[in-house]
């Protein structure tokens, strides 16, 4: 955590606070007190009185009074398709429920022990009708998330269709629910016109959605899908864990490059926002990926947190299905030399896996 007493504090508030301490320290009190006229005493004890209940209040408050200036770099972790990764058609990858369980157990522990706060994106509709899921998560601090119900994308398709695929999930929270309603969109697909986008933007908005965007892919879901892939050629423990090994120094890769890609286009390091799903290989992987983010002096904060950066507040200047990655999104939409902000991490995910899985 940030180290409080590095917070800048503007001058009314140092003011206030200098105030304060005179009128409650008794020999202060007496000197400051010696040097105003009696009329003004009453006054001014009433002002105090009132200054130290506003300060009070504020320091009840769960946010900060004032944004922090923390040098410190940060991050906030989202996990998208709870219950369980989905494939085509939106239905989970793989079906055991008793899988989904000890899946999303493992991360949870996995985030308890790195006490690393994150938001879960939620597909309703593959919930089983017993499941304790989401509750598990919200008992453990994490904040949640509407994925739609079957993870249909909001890019094509009728519109209608796409809404009430969205509204299904709104009873994951209470009808007086104080806590944020987040959002994030299946594939990172918003709409493919700039009319369609936003008129699904709209629908977000009007039922008390927050966006939440990606500046950081692990491309987790396509690592996973080698690794079912592998036990289906019965690979070795060893090819696996090579495997495993490669997740972890791509998310490194990505983290890394996002990173220089904000000082190219901001001038500085925003905090970043990764994505990863619920799947076996983050059950595996998560505790190493954790470890080292924080190793590259990063610091894992709650998406509340990363989203009041300005760069969340630039308007999306994109429609269609590319650009997944918010950089990609905000102007300038490419490079001087018309080269795209990201490299084309999919595509050469997918030939040097494709080529991993011919090797013994
Ligand atoms: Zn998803």
């Amino acid at each position: 955590m940030a180290a409080r007493g590095s917070q800048q504090y503007p001058f009314p508030l140092l003011f206030i606070l200098n105030v304060s301490i005179i009128g409650n320290t008794p020999v202060l009190n007496h000197i400051f007190f010696s040097i105003l006229p009696n009329s003004m005493h009453t006054k001014l004890t009433n002002f105090l009185s009132f200054l130290l209940i506003c300060l009070s209040l504020s320091a009840c408050q769960k946010t900060p009074l004032l944004p922090t200036t923390s040098n410190q770099l940060e991050i906030a972790i989202t996990i998208d398709d709870l219950p369980y990764q989905t494939k085509k058609g939106g239905k989970p990858i793989d079906s055991d429920p008793a899988i989904w369980k000890d899946t999303n157990q493992r991360i949870l522990k996995a985030l308890a022990n790195a006490e690393a706060p994150a938001t879960i994106f939620v597909n309703c509709g593959n919930l089983a009708t017993d499941d304790t899921l989401v509750a598990q998560w919200r008992a453990a601090g994490h904040s949640i998330g509407n994925h739609t119900a079957n993870h249909r994308s909001a890019a094509h398709g009728p519109l209608a269709d796409w809404i009430e695929d969205l509204r299904q999930c709104d009873n994951l929270w209470a009808k007086d629910s104080k806590e944020r309603k987040w959002f994030r969109f299946p594939y990172l697909w918003r709409g493919e016109t700039m009319k369609r986008r936003d008129q699904v933007s709209k629908s977000l908005s009007s039922a008390g959605y927050i966006t939440a965007p990606v500046t950081v892919d692990s491309h987790d879901w396509l690592f996973e899908f080698y690794r079912r892939k592998s036990v289906k050629k019965s690979k070795s423990e060893t090819w696996e864990a090579t495997l495993g090994e490669r997740y972890v120094s791509n998310v490194a890769e990505a983290i890394a490059e996002a990173r220089q890609i904000s000082k190219e286009k901001l001038g500085r390091e925003a905090p970043q926002i990764l994505l990863i799903h619920l799947n076996h290989t983050n059950s595996e992987y998560l505790p190493q990926i954790l470890t080292n983010i924080k190793k590259a002096g990063l610091r894992i904060v709650p998406l509340e947190k990363v989203i009041t950066d300005p760069l969340y507040q630039l308007p999306d200047a994109w429609a269609g299905r590319g650009a997944r990655w918010w950089f990609s999104r905000t102007v300038p939409l490419k490079r001087k030399n018309g080269k795209p902000w990201y490299r084309n991490r999919e595509g050469n995910l997918r030939k040097e896996l494709k080529q991993l899985l011919l090797s013994p």
